[in-house]
């Protein structure tokens, strides 16, 4: 892997190596004031559009046809149609199928920076080397006028304590990325009347923090956002600021502000075989259980599902053959302490599993499985109708347990999982 193949980071790449955003992250955490996402719109060209949602199974095998159908593909790259860390899970399982899959790629996302913290030392582990945080205005009475409110944990802060909040945020990210050694760009959008004045000292913030680049992007204005109205700033503008910004920090001047699921060089429209290659990924199946062949079980005498995972010394682990469902083996479980190297270990002894039904499990070990990709389900009943019903891809409504502490509420729908 070169990584100087990138060519958003590296011009004089641009013509000669192409991206493919793969469109995994569908929900945002913020909402931006010039924002307005689509999904099925194919003749415009900006970020947030995109021609369909994938799920990380799916955009493995739209990814293996770009690869055979697209010279020089030196990146993979999530950059929405939202935000990735808004879909964190579905962001770091395509990550780490993608590293799988393809040693050599380079491996970049683009986020708004409120989420991806927590993250940031697994990406390094999985080897993303690349990272675009978006970042508008670093004095939040100017970001105020940006962000029509943030989602942070569960709740939803207004302007102000949301921008403060988003600021801080972002700032913590670039210390953490950049303490990971990986290159960190900054896009700031340009807006008119809004932060044109302040980007100079964006700029010099952004340089003390040792942001490798910055890319000053020109407002696109969208009809369906509030600042839809705000013109497109003009040339001399654009390069007024990038000059001024330019005294502290590298300059992007190439940037073709991509679709969510931008694929070959830069500024090449995507053509109508990819775009229906995309689409037709959608109608597969959401999930690929290929190299999941099992249902991992926990349970106290082997006869129902009635065991909590944090108490289980080992699982049983479920076939099917020839129609029947049937006992494989049993698997002896981490032993408890090591916090979340625990849950990590056991997600590696059952990554063959494509399922795992307790009686009950903590938020910590389900981030992990559910990371993993593997099911949780928290069910109380027959061993062998809960596999079966897994196995056919039946609803467990009916073992669905109804005090699932989840979210740390009651579950208030159908218990197969939040939104
Ligand atoms: Fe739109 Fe991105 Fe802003 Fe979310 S972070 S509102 S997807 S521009
Ligand atoms: Fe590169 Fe700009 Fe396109 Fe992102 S939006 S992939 S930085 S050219």
């Amino acid at each position: 892997m070169d990584l100087n193949n990138h060519p958003c980071f590296n011009a004089k790449m641009k013509g000669k190596y192409g991206r493919v955003h793969l469109p995994v992250a569908p929900r945002c955490n913020i909402q931006c004031r010039y924002c307005d996402r689509k999904y099925d719109c194919v003749n415009e060209s900006r970020p947030g559009v995109t021609s369909g949602v994938l799920t990380p199974d799916q955009a493995m095998v739209y990814l293996d046809y770009v690869l055979k159908t697209v010279r020089n593909i030196s990146v993979a790259g999530i950059a929405g149609p939202g935000d990735p860390f808004a879909n964190a899970n579905e962001t770091m399982e395509t990550l780490r199928k993608v590293r799988t899959k393809y040693p050599d790629m380079i491996l970049c996302l683009a986020t708004n920076g409120l989420g991806v913290s927590p993250y940031i030392k697994e990406l390094s582990l999985i080897g993303v080397s690349h990272v675009t945080l978006t970042i508008n205005a670093v004095d939040p009475s100017i970001a105020k006028n940006i962000y029509a409110y943030v989602r942070y944990g569960k709740r939803v802060l207004g302007s102000m304590e949301g921008a403060e909040i988003l600021l801080a945020k972002q700032l913590e990210a670039i210390v953490k990325l950049k303490e990971a050694e990986i290159t960190t760009k900054v896009n700031t959008v340009i807006i008119p009347g809004i932060n044109d004045e302040h980007i100079e000292d964006m700029a010099i913030k952004m340089s003390d923090l040792g942001v490798d680049i910055l890319n000053c992007i020109p407002i696109y204005p969208c009809s369906g956002s509030s600042f839809g109205m705000i013109k497109e700033p003009s040339r001399k503008m654009v390069s007024r600021i990038r000059n001024k910004a330019g005294k502290y920090l590298p300059q992007m001047y190439h940037c073709t502000r991509c679709r969510a699921d931008a694929v070959g060089i830069l500024g090449e429209i995507n053509s109508q075989e990819l775009v229906e290659k995309l689409q037709e990924c959608v109608e597969l199946p959401e999930k690929n259980y290929d190299d999941q062949l099992y249902v991992a079980v926990a349970s106290k005498e082997g006869v129902l599902v009635n065991e909590k995972l944090g108490k289980a010394r080992s699982l049983l682990i479920y076939g099917k053959r020839d129609g029947d469902i049937v006992l494989i083996e049993r698997r002896k479980t981490p032993e408890p302490g090591n916090g979340l190297k625990r849950w990590e270990e056991l997600a590696e002894l059952i990554k063959d599993c494509r399922a795992i039904l307790v009686s009950g499990i903590g938020n910590n070990p389900r981030k992990v499985l559910d990371g993993e990709g593997i099911d949780v389900l928290e069910v109380e009943g027959l061993i062998n109708e809960a596999v079966e019903a897994v196995f056919d891809g039946h609803s467990l409504n009916y073992m669905i347990q109804r005090d699932i502490k989840a979210c740390n509420s009651r579950c208030s729908g159908s218990g197969m999982g939040c939104m």
